[in-house]
């Protein structure tokens, strides 16, 4: 498990909580419109921290950012969360981790979680939200208010989005948001985003789903920006327009891609990614069309 002693922006501390650490998938299937060329022009840099080098599989992470600033404790995104029932997506059935006992370990109980931030309600971005007590799934987090995009929830709310594509997502809803919406501790972000607090901002990006926003954060004159899954893996950095197999509307999240990647290099912002390897967190520079990430 990858170790990082932690951030800081301005003065505001951010740290990783893991969940899980993936390496069964190949670029291929992952991306099914890549172009094998790619792979083969980055291996240099990306073995083996992205990429393994004996499987050729890609390795990701799944985790949480803990964000510390004065006044506040905050969690961005909850993983998939123990003990959820996803017969129809093996990777995050019946989990059981200890993503609660490493939150405890960066020195945080769930009753001090202030609010829970999410780009989008996907099923490894929502599964912490709650947790299975008693046979009931109640918030884990009893003081938190949860604060996610609208969008979102009109869209998982509604039997329209029980389609192929929200196969890995089914359940997700039911039981990981709907008891947060039911104990009165859901906040909601309109279509346009807009400021949070005093140092947020949501941004809709739209594509990889229907109301998904990345959250940027600004402290003391530096910047932030924790792109949710805008990219999955550093090849998205190279190849902007390439999609997940999971990016619901797929021109929608390209054009989502490029605006923020160019929006990183513009702010010169600290990139804190859900699903990258080794620290996750990197610069995006830019030589004419050309993108490129260094990790930090
Ligand atoms: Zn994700």
């Amino acid at each position: 498990m990858h170790l990082n002693p932690g951030y800081r922006i301005g003065d505001i501390t951010i740290t990783r909580i893991d969940e899980l650490s993936l390496n069964g998938t190949l670029p291929s299937r992952l991306y099914p419109k890549l172009d094998p060329q790619l792979v083969e022009e980055n291996r240099d840099w990306l073995m083996p921290g992205d990429l393994d080098p004996a499987s050729g599989h890609l390795i990701q992470s799944i985790h949480s950012w803990l964000v510390r600033t004065r006044h506040h404790t905050i969690l961005i995104d909850t993983g998939a969360g123990n003990d959820k029932l996803r017969p129809l997506n093996p990777l995050f059935h019946q989990l059981n981790t200890p993503w609660l006992q490493r939150l405890a370990a960066a020195g945080i109980q769930p009753e001090q979680v202030d609010y829970v931030l999410q780009t989008h309600l996907h099923v490894d971005h929502s599964g912490w939200n709650t947790c299975l007590i008693d046979g009931r799934w109640v918030p884990t987090f009893p003081r938190a208010r949860y604060v996610f995009p609208q969008r979102e929830e009109e869209w998982y709310a509604s039997p329209d989005s029980h389609n192929e594509v929200n196969i890995p997502n089914r359940g997700v809803f039911e039981d990981s948001v709907a008891p947060v919406i039911a104990a009165g501790q859901a906040e909601r972000i309109g279509p346009d985003g807009g400021d949070f607090l005093d140092n947020f901002q949501f941004i809709p990006t739209p594509g990889h789903s229907i109301g998904h926003m990345s959250i940027a954060l600004q402290s003391q004159g530096e910047q932030a920006l924790f792109s949710g899954d805008i990219m999955h893996h550093p090849l998205q950095i190279m190849a902007p327009d390439l999609n997940t197999l999971y990016c619901e509307w797929p021109e929608q999240a390209q054009r989502s891609r490029q605006r923020m990647l160019t929006w990183a290099t513009e702010h010169d912002a600290l990139v804190f990614t859900s699903h990258f390897a080794r620290s996750s967190v990197g610069h995006v520079s830019r030589q004419g069309n050309v993108f490129s990430w260094q990790y930090a």
